[in-house]
């Protein structure tokens, strides 16, 4: 023994001490290491920590030729919705709860695939990745993803909410395979978060992506790229739809944007509102929207139609994230129009989405624009209750067009029927749009309907056309 019975000397203390320095250097290192590659509250790894072994996984297959594997992309159904209800905290810790239900359902199953905590990882927010660095056969990421959507199913409990024991979630999955799907990182990433769209879409579902995607989510991203470099060009304009009274006098339109590509071809508002949604490109252009119609207005007033109503059209983002309440006003007081004459379209689904807030919001822009009415659009296809409904600061209720231009099957007949008892219960004004017969149009005025809107008067037309109409009068 080098330090023999000099175990007090000086150098002997100077040395443990070091190594003792070295120690918790070490120790410390490999805390922040973790630190670094791990999700705080869920301890499953994070990004970074995902990106690293991806990587590696993509070296070892590079060099096994026979080798495969997958990645799972995951997104929580419903998470959203708990907690903007029950706060971020209950999120938390259903988050945690989910980390722990992933774990157990992964590793105790050795049939399948033996998967290493080390796999799964939390992407931040409600997205979870789980990658299965070898796999025999396709059908075995299948059986995992089975396996995390039924786990996810069961319910959550909770405490503190009173009669609220519960709660459920869902789990939409998309899966890559290894190599077949991407050789680099990027684009597995982007191949699986595709997929994880198309389950969303089914709804608690796991999806295999395919090239086909691949081609839709390219156009997509194209379609993106020519809305943004249409803002403030030609290519957007507003359309108008005359509603009428049962006299079929018209009492006002309905603004409709409308889109046409440089190309010449119009595009439909369904194909391209979603993704001006998803991309925030709704909020320049919903303001867009209502500022040349808000002009539009000023124009038919100024020429003796001081009494028209201007609906406009919302969506659930201009809802949820504009300071709508002030752009509206704004946007009012700049064109020198009355709140009054002024009718919001609010869909069913997006107030339904968040009801507790959509209250709020609604009554925000009630109280900041003295006058304003709102309606429900596209009514029966969402869940309202009759509790939210009667708290709903809104003046109509618009039957969604299905209805009623299906009229004549049964089922349709009886939910108009019943659409319109409930609106008359309530107080509110039934709109019926998607009149296109004659017959129709009859069956509804005898039913109480008191606002009419579709192709029988009129499709939507150009302000040009629309003004022509106005002087007509009655349709
Ligand atoms: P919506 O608000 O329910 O508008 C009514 C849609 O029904 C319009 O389609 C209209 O052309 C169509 N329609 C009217 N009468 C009839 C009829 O008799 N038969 C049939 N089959 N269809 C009829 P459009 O213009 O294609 O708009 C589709 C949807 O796009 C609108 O549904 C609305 O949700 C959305 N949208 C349109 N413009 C805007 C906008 O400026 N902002 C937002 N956020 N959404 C808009
Ligand atoms: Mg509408
Ligand atoms: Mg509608």
């Amino acid at each position: 023994n080098y330090f023999g019975n000099n175990k007090g000397s000086q150098e002997y203390r100077r040395l443990k001490r070091n190594i003792r320095d070295i120690d918790s250097r070490k120790k410390s290192e490999r805390h922040l290491k973790y630190l670094a590659y791990h999700d705080k509250l869920t301890t499953l790894g994070n990004r970074d920590r995902l990106v690293e072994s991806l990587d590696q996984l993509l070296t070892e297959i590079e060099r096994q030729t026979d080798r495969k594997g997958a990645l799972l992309f995951l997104d929580l159904d419903g998470f959203k919705k708990v907690n903007d209800s029950l706060g971020h905290e209950m999120g938390d810790t259903i988050l945690k709860e989910c980390a722990k239900r992933l774990m157990n359902c992964l590793r105790k199953n050795d049939q399948v695939y033996r998967i290493q905590v080390e796999d799964i990882f939390r992407l931040g927010g409600d997205e979870f990745t789980i990658l299965l660095p070898y796999i025999k056969r396709i059908e075995d990421a299948a059986i995992v993803a089975m396996r995390i959507i039924s786990r996810i199913l069961e319910p959550f409990n909770i405490d503190g909410y009173g009669s609220l024991t519960h709660i459920n979630l869902g789990v939409s999955i998309g899966i890559v395979m290894i190599p077949q799907d991407g050789r680099d990182r990027t684009t597995l990433l982007r191949n699986a978060d595709t997929a994880m769209y198309k389950a969303k879409e089914l709804g608690n579902n796991y999806v295999f992506f395919t090239n086909e995607m691949n081609n839709m989510a390219v156009e997509r991203l194209m379609m993106e790229e020519s809305l943004r470099k249409s803002l403030g060009t030609e290519n957007f304009s507003v359309y108008y739809q005359p509603i009428l009274n049962v006299e079929r006098e018209i009492l006002g339109v309905e603004a409709l944007i409308r889109w046409s590509d440089n190309k010449g071809g119009m595009i439909p508002p369904e194909k391209f509102i979603s993704i001006a949604e998803d991309t925030g490109l709704i909020l320049p252009i919903g303001r867009w929207v209502l500022e040349t119609s808000c002009r539009h207005l000023k124009i038919w007033q100024n020429n003796g139609f001081d009494h028209l109503h201007l609906a406009v059209n919302i969506s659930a983002r201009q809802l949820e994230q504009g300071d709508l309440g002030n752009v509206i006003r704004e946007v009012v007081n700049k064109v020198g129009v009355d709140t009054a004459n002024l009718k919001l379209e609010l869909t069913e689904t997006c107030v339904m989405n968040n009801p507790e807030s959509a209250i709020d919001k609604m009554n925000d822009i009630t109280r900041s624009n003295a006058g304003i009415k709102i309606a429900i659009d596209d009514f029966g296809t969402g869940y309202s209750s009759f509790g939210y409904l009667s708290r709903f600061p809104v003046s109509d209720l618009k039957i969604d067009k299905s209805f009623v231009t299906n009229l004549s099957r049964e089922t349709n007949t009886k939910i108009v029927n019943s659409i319109i008892t409930l609106g008359e219960s309530l107080g509110l004004t039934v709109v019926a749009e998607g009149i296109e017969t004659e017959e129709h149009f009859t069956y509804l005025k005898e039913k109480n309907c008191k606002l009419f809107q579709g192709f029988l008067f009129s499709k939507p037309v150009s302000f040009e056309d629309m003004t022509k109409l106005l002087k007509v009068g009655k349709l």
